[in-house]
């Protein structure tokens, strides 16, 4: 069994395991169901299911879904879906709101020792009360109503005799607090909606610092891993479990959150991208989701050996998100078939081949894996070559076909250009050239040498595929004042070409991944292939400047 990469938070677990204060590691990952997950989640849940398993432990899976409002059943499958799909298998699967009763009953507690109070303040009064660094907050009116006041009113809270926004629960800790979070924080507010789960059963809901903590108290939780900005909240999550008498008792630790280039990377921005129609769905193989680097071809090993590589650090940086594709290339470097595909097709007459002659070459499917075997491609008088391994006038060091040039098809034959067809406006839509047959793939010709190797697919046999090429969909991030990351949207993240790719293709199944000789590694894309139409997504391009 391999260890999980030493970090911080490791070190913690070792330390705890070690001195006793914890006989068992019990982690959990706690989306809130208000969207897909994206690549930032997968470090969260690799983390946390990765420790636990390291030492026999466990990782619940727990939807934190305290706000009615946002929240979806869809995006409940869906994030059980992807979670599933990175490789983890969780121990319990809970929901918060099945906790609802009991943090009512915690809040109750707080009310009788004194510590939590109903207040009248509008929440934009309290934003103006709370005070700022400097300067302390100014006490509510409401703040010293009795304890049986105060119970009634929760009470009443709970029943709906009140409208959203009339009245709240509040922690009664500390006005003049150097740690703003603990100025008297919000513990319940009021909201007459229907809940993914509870139905209307509630109209008062807990806000995330009141309800984390006891979620993860209940389920016995050990480490309780979040993101740095909770930095500032962990002694409110303390107080939480102490005083609402949580008999176990939590440790939250906090780490920096993945940020990647050219990727916005919170899901209330990535549903803006969905709800306005800038991509074709939470799927869409240009969103940082793990369902669009699914539909994509990201393989989920990849994505967990990028995570890993990140690594866990306490300071927040960005990420190149050139990283994530290298470790995509890396996978698929010997489990993805080549093949060859062309994307922008010329059509090329080899007039001194046999008009009614067809004959199978023999092409090896990855020279850098010899398991993956062989295969047999047609080659007959009309072939498909790139139109821009073509020019008429090519600029020197143009190795690929021009006119009176050699070059040597891929596991074919050499050819060299003769005529050059144009149409009435003088595009070049045909070309003429004529096939040496000594000089055949495989049968060790030695007798000249030519410089540009291009690949082709056989005209008569060819499939007709739509490939989908994609640049970054944000170009930068917002960085110029008064922007948002929708200013920055890339018009030209998605191109849409025709082509062709060999015969066998036939038989690819959606999310089927190749590497196309040249252009990268692609992925049969699963919402638009049909039987008639097969498309590809490019996951990435062959090389990158990357270096880890
Ligand atoms: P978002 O802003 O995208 O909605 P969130 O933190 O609100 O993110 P949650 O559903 O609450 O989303 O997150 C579930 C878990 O995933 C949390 O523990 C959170 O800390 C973690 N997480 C979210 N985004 C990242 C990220 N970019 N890097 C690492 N962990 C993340
Ligand atoms: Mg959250
Ligand atoms: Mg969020």
């Amino acid at each position: 069994e391999k260890n999980s990469p030493s970090n911080f938070i490791r070190n913690i677990v070792v330390e705890d395991l070690k001195t006793g204060k914890r006989d068992q590691i019990i982690t959990r990952f706690p989306p809130e169901p208000n969207g897909y997950l994206h690549i930032g989640h997968a470090k969260s849940i690799v983390l946390n299911f990765e420790l636990a398993d390291e030492f026999k432990g466990k990782t619940n899976l727990r939807f934190d879904d305290t706000n009615p409002l946002k929240e979806d059943t869809e995006y409940v499958e869906a994030i059980k879906e992807d979670v599933k799909w990175l490789g983890f298998e969780w121990d319990g699967l809970f929901f918060a709101s099945d906790y609802f009763e009991e943090m009512y009953n915690r809040a109750i507690i707080l009310i009788k020792k004194g510590l939590a109070y109903v207040d009248d303040l509008s929440a934009e009064e309290i934003r103006q009360t709370r005070g700022t660094l400097t300067e302390p907050g100014k006490e509510s009116p409401y703040r010293n109503r009795s304890i049986d006041e105060n119970l009634d009113l929760f009470e009443r809270m709970r029943k709906g005799e009140f409208k959203d926004g009339e009245k709240v629960l509040r922690a009664k800790i500390d006005m003049a607090s150097p740690n703003l979070n603990l100025r008297d924080p919000v513990l319940y507010r009021i909201s007459h909606a229907t809940h993914h789960n509870t139905g209307d059963k509630w109209c008062i809901y807990p806000m995330y610092d009141y309800a984390h903590p006891i979620e993860d108290a209940i389920e016995g939780v050990t480490h309780s891993l979040c993101t740095l900005e909770f930095e500032d909240h962990r002694p409110l999550y303390d107080w939480v479990v102490r005083e609402t008498e949580m008999e176990h008792q939590p440790q939250q630790i906090e780490f920096a959150r993945l940020n990647l280039t050219n990727t916005v990377m919170s899901k209330r921005k990535l549903k803006l991208l969905v709800d306005e129609k800038i991509v074709d769905g939470w799927d869409d193989p240009r969103m940082p989701t793990i369902s669009g680097l699914r539909r994509r071809g990201y393989t989920s090993e990849s994505i967990r050996n990028f995570v890993r590589e990140i690594g866990v650090a306490k300071a927040n940086s960005k990420v190149d998100a050139q990283m994530l594709e290298h470790f995509v290339r890396e996978d698929l470097k010997l489990k993805a078939p080549r093949t060859m595909g062309v994307l922008r097709p010329l059509k090329v007459v080899i007039t001194n081949y046999p008009e009614d002659q067809v004959e199978m070459l023999e092409a090896e499917n990855n020279p850098e894996n010899p398991e993956m075997g062989n295969r047999q491609i047609p080659f007959s008088r009309e072939i498909y070559i790139e139109q821009d391994d073509f020019m008429e006038n090519p600029p020197n060091k143009y190795y690929r076909l021009f006119p009176g040039n050699e070059v040597r098809l891929k596991h074919a034959y050499f050819i060299k250009c003769n005529d050059v067809i144009k149409d009435q406006n003088g595009n070049v839509i045909e070309l003429h050239c004529t096939y040496d047959p000594e000089t055949k793939s495989g049968t060790g010709f030695t007798g000249r040498k030519v410089k540009g190797t291009i690949h082709w697919v056989d005209a008569k046999h060819a499939v007709s595929a739509e490939f989908r090429l994609y640049e970054p969909l944000i170009l930068e991030e917002d960085q110029e004042e008064g922007t948002t990351f929708l200013d920055h949207i890339n018009a030209n993240s998605l191109e849409v070409v025709h082509g062709f790719v060999e015969p066998n293709m036939k038989e690819a199944k959606v999310q089927d991944k190749f590497q196309f000789f040249r252009h990268g590694y692609f992925n049969v894309d699963p919402r638009y292939t049909t039987n008639e139409n097969l498309v590809f997504n490019r996951i990435v391009s062959l090389k990158s400047s990357f270096k880890l």
